[in-house]
């Protein structure tokens, strides 16, 4: 591909060029040893963390007092479709099941503008922020008629903007309802369409550097969306780009039913028939696996992004995480699209797996520890890098704090890193810094004014939900 002005990542003068978190409370750096470090600093120097230790002797542009903080990596969400944040709570799906839902839904989505693109994207992403996640993927696969082919573009923009760091995926849908497939046909693209504005989006904005801020990853949305073509021309173009690769996988028995009945394969063994088993690989769900299907995705690295609130909102399953996770299958979390959960509230996320798999496993088979590792180290790996994910020297700083000091965390300091989980009323970290810029500060945003945005997002989501009626 023609190599043209890529967008790179760039150092935003905002920037302190160095900083330190003061004798922080505990730092769990989700290191290879998982080690808590009470009464710990962590100094920064532009994009990355210099050193950890204890009473550091430097100094530092800016310094962040953190003896009542609770500081992780920041988390990395691994799927989402942040344009529903526009259609959060519709009255008429509040009780639908995922096909039923989908339905309903695509009458609102039809209609969506590349400004409700752009907006759902900042809230979205603000939302992630903070609540103590710095890295993002997406999954955008809506391009209806008579709208511009750029809104990707609209979203990349966004995350940009408010300082997240993002993984967009180049979603598609091919196969409308003439064919067989759910969409309507006023959403689907052709083929060779989808596939030239892949390549577009990877060289415009594909950076593949060490730090970098914006990965494209290619996302056809799921087996009964799309059709075995682009599915065979979409794992062939991520190999030879070296891409991530993403859908929608095992989410509903009625999905099971539509791949057995359709193709007379089970959802997995269908994905392996058009070569999507791998380590570019990542299904979003991952709900209705057997036990050989585990072991497969284990063995071949094929990765899994988790969304137990939305599986649940949807009564979708409860997904086998703790067989995933113990057999190796790179496991991440994900708050999923927004009429599904309906919040993009990461900590909520993690604290629903921990709580959720104690009824089907047992109460032993899900500790925070896990959790937040999977939250951390286990989303770096299903997105590919190893830069994120864990506080060391060399490391991006992409760091959250949690402060301790607020009345719902009052009789909870026993274990301060578990009590973010089990205790707090409020998820909204304190600071939080993606490649050392503080983009929360004392609980808000930096980048964009959220009252602003919050009433711009009401407007549209109104405008948008009453086209539909
Ligand atoms: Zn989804």
């Amino acid at each position: 591909m023609p190599a043209k002005k890529r967008q790179k990542s760039t150092t935003d003068p905002r920037r302190n060029k160095t900083l330190l978190i003061k004798n922080a409370l505990l730092v769990a750096t989700m290191d290879d040893q998982r080690r808590r470090l009470p009464n710990t600093d962590i100094y920064i120097e532009g994009p990355r963390i210099k050193q950890v230790g204890s009473r550091l002797k430097v100094t530092a542009d800016r310094v962040l007092d953190a003896r009542d903080c609770v500081v992780i990596p920041g988390m990395v969400n691994t799927h989402h479709h942040l344009y529903q944040t526009l259609t959060r709570n519709v009255p008429a799906v509040q009780s639908a099941e995922l096909f039923d839902w989908l339905i309903h839904l695509y009458q609102i989505w039809r209609n969506i503008t590349p400004e409700g693109v752009y907006v759902s994207a900042q809230v979205g992403l603000g939302e992630l922020l903070l609540t103590g996640c710095t890295t993002s993927s997406d999954h955008f696969y809506l391009f209806p008629k008579g709208q511009p082919g750029d809104l990707i573009d609209r979203e990349i923009r966004a995350a940009r903007e408010v300082g997240m760091r993002f993984h967009p995926g180049r979603g598609s849908m091919s196969l409308g309802k003439s064919k067989g497939g759910l969409p309507p046909d006023d959403v689907v693209q052709k083929e060779d369409v989808i596939l030239k504005d892949c390549e577009r989006l990877v060289s415009r904005y594909h950076d593949a550097e060490r730090f970098s801020m914006c990965q494209i990853n290619l996302a056809p949305c799921s087996p009964f969306s799309v059709t075995a073509e682009l599915l065979k021309e979409s794992a062939g173009m991520a190999r030879r780009l070296k891409l991530k690769a993403h859908t929608h996988l095992a989410e509903t028995m009625d999905e099971e039913r539509f791949c057995l009945e359709r193709f007379g394969k089970r959802p997995l063994d269908y994905m392996a028939s058009v070569d999507w088993i791998g380590r570019p690989f990542w299904y979003a769900h991952a709900v209705h696996l057997n036990d050989e299907e585990i072991k497969k995705m284990a063995e071949t690295k094929t990765g899994a992004a988790h969304c137990p609130t939305s599986n649940l909102r949807l009564g979708s399953g409860i997904a086998p995480y703790p067989k995933m996770r113990d057999a190796g299958v790179p496991v991440g979390l994900g708050v999923d699209g927004s009429a599904s959960n309906d919040s993009s509230d990461m900590l909520a996320e993690a604290r629903m797996c921990l709580l959720v798999h104690r009824i089907r496993s047992g109460v032993k088979s899900t500790t925070t520890d896990s959790v937040l590792w999977t939250a951390t180290r286990g989303g770096a790996e299903v997105l590919g890098r190893d830069d994120i994910g864990s506080i060391e020297p060399g490391k991006a700083a992409d760091i959250a704090l949690f402060d301790l000091n607020r009345l719902d965390y009052a009789g909870a300091w026993h274990d301060p890193l578990a009590a973010i989980l089990f205790a707090g009323a409020g998820h909204r970290a304190r600071w939080v810094l993606v490649n050392g810029e503080i983009v929360v500060d004392g609980g808000r945003l930096t980048r964009v004014d959220e009252e602003s945005l919050t009433r711009r997002a009401n407007k549209i989501s109104r405008d948008l939900v009453n086209a539909a009626c």
